[in-house]
C-alpha cells in the first residue's frame, strides 16, 4: 500500500554525548517517515491496513487515550486509505479537546468515549463495538497483535549494517514492537525499556504470541518515571540536553525514557568496550503537545 509514508527519510544518526564515548550507538530514526502515521505506528499498522483494504471492510476501529499516537496514526492512516475511522477513547468526553483529539475529528474520525471501566473490559467492549459498527476491522490498542509485531519486524530492514551490531534498544509500551524487533534480530541482544510499571503483562503478551522468543529479549522496568506519561524535570532537562548536543527531539512518554536509559546503562558501565548499540526512535513527537508550554526548548 502506498500511503505518503516516505521510508527514504529515515536516517541512523550518531549518539555522541561525551568526547571521549567508549561505546559507540546510533538512532534509527523512524519519526521521520510522516508527522501523523509516525515511527513504529506505521509498522504496527500495516497488515490490519492492508487486511481492512483487501477484506473491502467500511473502516477501522481502535483505542487510546486522549494523546493516542496510535489512533493519530489509524486517522490519518485510513483517511489516506479511503477507508472510515472510528476513535474509542478512554475517560468521559473532555470540556476541552487535546490537540490531538481534535487533529482526530480532523482526519474524519468519529470519536466514541466510553468510562474507564468499560474500557477495561476488552472483550465486551469489542463485542459491543462489532455490533455497533458492522464489518469494522477492530484493531487492538495500540496495534498489538501478531500482524502489528509482522509489521514491526520490518522495521530492521532500515539498518543496513546490522549485523555489526550488539544491542537493540526500543521503547515499550505493549511490547508489540519489542516482539517485531526480536524477531527480526540475528544475533543481538534486545532490550526493551518500559514506560510503565507492568512488566509481567508486556512480557506475557510477547510470549503468548511467540513462545519461541523465550529468553530472546529482556525487559528493564527503571525508567519509567512514576508510571506511563509520568515525568519529572530530570527527564525534561535531559531531552532538553540529548537535543542540544544531538540536535534529535524524543517525545516524553517513550523515546526520552528510553534515551535516558541508555545514557545510564552507559554511565554504569553495562555495555562491554566494543559494543555497538541501536536505539530505535519510535517516533510520538506529537504527544510533546501534552507538556506545558517552556519546557522543552525544540
Ligand atoms: C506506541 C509507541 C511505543 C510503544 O510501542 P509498543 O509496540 O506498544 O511497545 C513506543 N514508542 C513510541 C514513540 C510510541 O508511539
Amino acid at each position: 500500500m502506498t500511503l505518503s509514508i516516505d521510508t527514504d527519510l529515515i536516517t541512523i544518526d550518531k549518539i555522541q554525548l561525551y568526547p571521549d564515548q567508549q561505546v559507540e550507538t546510533n538512532m534509527l530514526r523512524l519519526d521521520k517517515i510522516h508527522s501523523q502515521i509516525s515511527g513504529n505506528k506505521w509498522f504496527k499498522l500495516k497488515y490490519y491496513l492492508a487486511q481492512a483494504v483487501l477484506e473491502k471492510r467500511p473502516g477501522l476501529i481502535s483505542l487510546g487515550g486522549p494523546w493516542s499516537n496510535h489512533l493519530l496514526a489509524v486517522a490519518a492512516a485510513a483517511r489516506e486509505a479511503g477507508l472510515k475511522s472510528i476513535g474509542v477513547i478512554r475517560g468521559e468526553a473532555p470540556v476541552q479537546y487535546s490537540e490531538t483529539l481534535q487533529d482526530l475529528c480532523n482526519l474524519g474520525m468519529k470519536l466514541d468515549f466510553v468510562s474507564r471501566s468499560a474500557y477495561k473490559n476488552k472483550t465486551q467492549l469489542t463485542d459491543e463495538l462489532n455490533q455497533s459498527y458492522p464489518g469494522f476491522l477492530v484493531v487492538d490498542e495500540g496495534g498489538q497483535g501478531p500482524a502489528g509485531a509482522k509489521g514491526a519486524a520490518e522495521i530492521l530492514q532500515y539498518v543496513p549494517d546490522l549485523p555489526a551490531y550488539t544491542h537493540i534498544l526500543c521503547a515499550v509500551g505493549t511490547g508489540t514492537m519489542l516482539a517485531g524487533l526480536t524477531l527480526a534480530a540475528e544475533k543481538q541482544q534486545v532490550m526493551g525499556i518500559c514506560s510503565l510499571k507492568a512488566k509481567e503483562e508486556q512480557t506475557n503478551t510477547i510470549l503468548n504470541m511467540f513462545p519461541a522468543l523465550a529468553n530472546r529479549f529482556e525487559i528493564l522496568t527503571d525508567y519509567h518515571f512514576g508510571g506511563f506519561a509520568r515525568y519529572n524535570k530530570e527527564l525534561t532537562d535531559f531531552m532538553n540536553q540529548f537535543y542540544r548536543q544531538t540536535g534529535i527531539p524524543t517525545d516524553i512518554v517513550y523515546t526520552a525514557k528510553l534515551s535516558y536509559a541508555w545514557q545510564q546503562l552507559y554511565l554504569d558501565n553495562f555495555f562491554p568496550p566494543g559494543s555497538r548499540i541501536l536505539l530505535i526512535h519510535s517516533g510520538g513527537l506529537q504527544g510533546n503537545r501534552s507538556l506545558p508550554p517552556g519546557i522543552l526548548t525544540f
